[in-house]
């Protein structure tokens, strides 16, 4: 893009302060953090309940940053660049982005409905990425924020937009029509997601069809309640499966793990195969099959693609390689736009120095090979990979335009070349087509444990984050708990992600744990609840801040900061408000005042209190006298010491219970996980663990005949068992045995039957239909883990930091 900011002023309608109008911007950012020297850079400044852009624009500006579109100029900024002073610069932000799309005229394609639009969207470039240049929304960016910021990635060379819209209350899609402006609808579905927003079904339905006032046509599930809210204008392309006055009549048939789609279109008949048997899947597959017959693709084409398509949680996977490698799974696309998404997230995963790509043929239309190879380099060479490992006949052609490059015609040559090639603490983007079975480089590469994984949505961490935030005031600080491997769900790499949402404070038990996290790299301020006096002096030496919870601990504190020559040194002060766990209490205060005024070797940088019942509204009284008790103590050394210091008492349940006791940072624990005391919260947030194995092997066994140790399950008809490699090792309780507790085979409840043994568990699959090797689940979605708490007659916590460190952790994101 190039646009003069002349113009741009004049779109905006904004008041123009500065020098220099005759310059032209060619990028549009809203994130500080990924700028460096971009001085044709427009930076929108954003302002939210928790957050203002506006402070950052001192840091942009000496990063050369000379653009800003903002709400007011902040004092400390004056005259040192040149801004576009506006109402509302999300406004400002969403007219842009609607100016920007109606500078192009190729098809868009516009999907929203309740469920199912990011694989919809995903499954369509896919299916259409050989024949067109898409441009397509990243991730689930389908928000007043996200959906501006991907059309703004639109270039010349599309010819064909795929954008998501999601809404949560009325008068949202309006504005997203506005800039989205798309020429072909898709409706996925309306289902009861986000209702809270709406009155009824029917305001929900007409707000999602403003979407699509200005289509060319409208593919939908042909249905009454909806139809009836559809202008009669609106070309509409319908798929029904009762309905036969649709336009395309669908019938299904499942055979083993695919179904068939039996179609019936302008009186012809074929069938189309898909990978997937769950209705969700059928569904999703269909609106993309309704798209290619719009555009004209030949059945026999759809059918060769389809039967191709990969479930979502395939994308972008983070796991564990050989020898301290780590491998970023990627092995189920190629364009260009992927690549640019998976190469920014190997760039977050700093783990290792080393990166190395191993890349396929790339699949990109518009462009000559010789052009779209250079792109390819260039994007790998600002990267910064070590390492080229083409495979692909077309690829290996281009290898001179790679440094440090090495090719194969095609996987079987890898394949044979594997021994002679090293792997070796780097990380690893594995990324390729489909058809190229990458999944085979994977497979080798990654370190083999047990077939037992705990994989842990680093989306949904990010969401669960965003969610509490937006609880807090907005200058109230957050401090996020990460002690005991993050719950159970990743030490480091929870911080690392906790450090790329500039959270204030992390929060760890011991020590050892905030060594672990200061090793790998984490540059945020650590407090260490509970700090031995022996680990003092490493305390100081890698510079973790102690909480200070008894006047014995303080002196000796004191004592190893003068050793260590240290002063000033940031130290936490810990208060018993009425938890009796760790804490001064009310007459310790004269002597840590006196204490404290007599030193200048540490300094309190925040003093705290734990609630004991944060949870529970039936002891409110005594969780407001904790409050009270803080408050009063804190404030009296405060003045004593004439200190101003982060004062803290919420944990997550007292986030949501007593959103007046912030004072000036909380102390974000489980809510991050995903687990909320809280029944109605609970619904807000996005499950982040879950816990899968395999079936190792299935048997019959006769009525009369035992199952396990103890013989503890005897079989009254003929049964089927499978055995499944995870045990009370692992971390599962033996009180799940004898049928207490289930797992999930094929979306099927399987109970666990006998008892649990050390590394292994039998469940009764009699009526499941499951192969040796399928996948199960053991809690995530359904059961939940707040369910397995219920059963076990324990809380969430500890079953999620009882999952053994044996159990390999898998990160990914959507
Ligand atoms: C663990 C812990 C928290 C977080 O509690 P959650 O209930 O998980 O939110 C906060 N403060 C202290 C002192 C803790 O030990």
């Amino acid at each position: 893009m190039t646009i003069a900011i002349r113009n741009i002023i004049s779109i905006l309608k904004a008041n123009w302060v500065g020098k220099n109008d005759i310059a032209v911007i060619d990028s549009i950012s809203i994130d500080s953090r990924s700028l460096q020297n971009d001085s044709h850079t427009l930076f929108f400044a954003l302002t939210g309940p928790n957050h203002d852009a506006h402070v950052y624009i001192e840091e942009l500006i000496a990063k050369n940053v000379q653009h800003f579109v903002v709400n007011y100029i902040p004092e400390n900024v004056k005259d040192k660049a040149n801004f576009l002073v506006v109402e509302n610069t999300l406004e400002s932000f969403q007219k842009f982005a609607a100016y920007y799309r109606s500078q192009f005229d190729f098809p868009i394609i516009g999907i929203t409905g309740s469920n199912g639009k990011t694989i919809v969207k995903e499954w369509l470039n896919f299916l259409l990425s050989p024949d067109y240049n898409i441009i397509r929304s990243p991730k689930s960016y389908n928000s007043q924020v996200g959906v501006p910021l991907s059309i703004l990635g639109i270039k010349e060379k599309h010819n064909l937009g795929i954008f998501e819209a999601g809404i949560s209350t009325t008068n949202e899609m309006e504005k997203l029509q506005k800039i989205i402006q798309p020429t072909i609808g898709i409706l996925t579905n309306i289902g009861s997601a986000h209702d809270e927003g709406f009155s009824d079904v029917g305001e929900k339905i007409k707000e999602k069809l403003k979407l699509f006032t200005n289509v060319n046509v409208l593919i939908l599930n042909k249905h009454k309640t909806i139809s009836c809210f559809i202008n009669p204008k609106i070309k509409q392309f319908t798929w029904s499966s009762d309905d036969k006055s649709a336009d395309v009549f669908i019938s299904t048939s499942k055979i083993e793990s695919k179904t068939m789609l039996h179609c019936t279109y302008q009186e012809e008949t074929f069938d189309i195969e898909i990978p997937f048997q769950d209705q969700a899947s059928v569904e999703n597959a269909v609106h993309c099959l309704m798209l290619m017959l719009y555009f004209g693709y030949k059945p026999a084409i759809i059918h060769s693609r389809m039967k191709e398509l990969y479930p979502m949680e395939m994308r972008l996977k983070v796991k564990t390689g050989i020898n301290n490698c780590t491998i970023i799974d990627d092995s189920y696309s190629s364009d260009f736009q992927s690549l640019k998404i998976a190469l920014d997230f190997l760039e977050h995963q700093k783990q290792h120095k080393k990166k190395t790509i191993i890349l396929s043929d790339i699949f990109q239309s518009g462009l000559s090979e010789e052009e779209l190879y250079s792109q390819v380099s260039l994007l790998i060479i600002s990267n910064k990979i070590a390492r080229v490992i083409a495979i692909g006949e077309t690829i290996s052609k281009f290898k001179r335009k790679f440094i440090n490059s090495i090719s194969f015609s095609n996987l079987n040559e890898f394949m044979a070349a594997y021994d002679t090639l090293e792997f070796e603490n780097e990380t690893i983007l594995v990324k390729g087509a489909r058809d190229f079975h990458f999944e085979q480089i994977v497979s080798l590469l990654e370190q083999k444990t047990h077939e037992t994984v705990l994989e842990i949505n680093l989306n949904a961490v990010s969401h669960n984050l965003n969610f509490y935030k937006s609880k807090l005031n907005p200058k109230t600080k957050l401090m996020v708990m990460v002690k005991a491997f993050g719950y159970g769900n990743g030490g480091f790499e929870i911080a690392k992600l906790l450090e790329h949402h500039k959270v204030d404070y992390l929060g760890v038990a011991f020590s050892d744990e905030g060594i672990a996290l200061k090793n790998a790299g984490i540059t945020i301020p650590i407090m260490v609840l509970n700090p031995e006096s022996t680990s003092f002096e490493a305390i100081i030496h890698y510079n973790l801040e102690p909480e200070i919870y008894t006047i014995k601990g303080l002196k000796s504190f004191i004592k190893t900061a003068e050793l260590k020559k240290v002063s000033q040194y940031p130290i936490h002060i810990k208060l018993d408000t009425g938890m009796h766990r760790l804490g001064f209490q009310e007459n310790d205060i004269p002597e840590l005042i006196e204490l404290l005024r007599n030193t200048d070797l540490v300094k309190v940088k925040s003093i705290l209190s734990h609630m004991a019942t944060s949870d529970s509204l039936e002891h409110k009284d005594f969780s407001i006298a904790q409050i009270q008790l803080f408050d009063q103590l804190s404030t009296e050394l405060k003045s004593a010491l004439k200190i101003n210091p982060i004062r803290h008492i919420l944990n997550t349940s007292g986030i949501s219970n007593f959103p007046d006791a912030q004072f000036d940072m909380v102390r974000l624990g489980i809510g991050l996980y995903g687990i909320s005391n809280d029944d109605d919260e609970q619904k807000y947030l996005q499950n982040v663990g879950t816990l899968k194995s395999i079936i190792s092997q299935i048997r019959t066994i006769q009525e009369g005949e035992s199952v396990g140790y103890g013989r503890r399950f005897m079989a009254k008809k003929e049964t089927k068992i499978a055995t499944i490699p995870i045990g009370y090792a692992d971390g599962i309780s033996r009180q799940l045995g004898n049928e207490n507790g289930y797992i999930l085979v094929n979306n099927q409840k399987a109970p666990i039957v006998g008892s649990v043994c050390m590394d292994m568990l039998m469940v009764d699959v009699t009526n499941i239909d499951c192969k040796e090797g399928n996948t199960v689940t053991i809690f995530g979605e359904k059961p939940t883990v707040k369910e397995l708490a219920k059963l076990l007659n324990t809380i969430p916590y500890e079953i999620l930091t009882s999952i053994s460190q044996r159990v390999k952790r898998i990160f990914y994101r959507e």
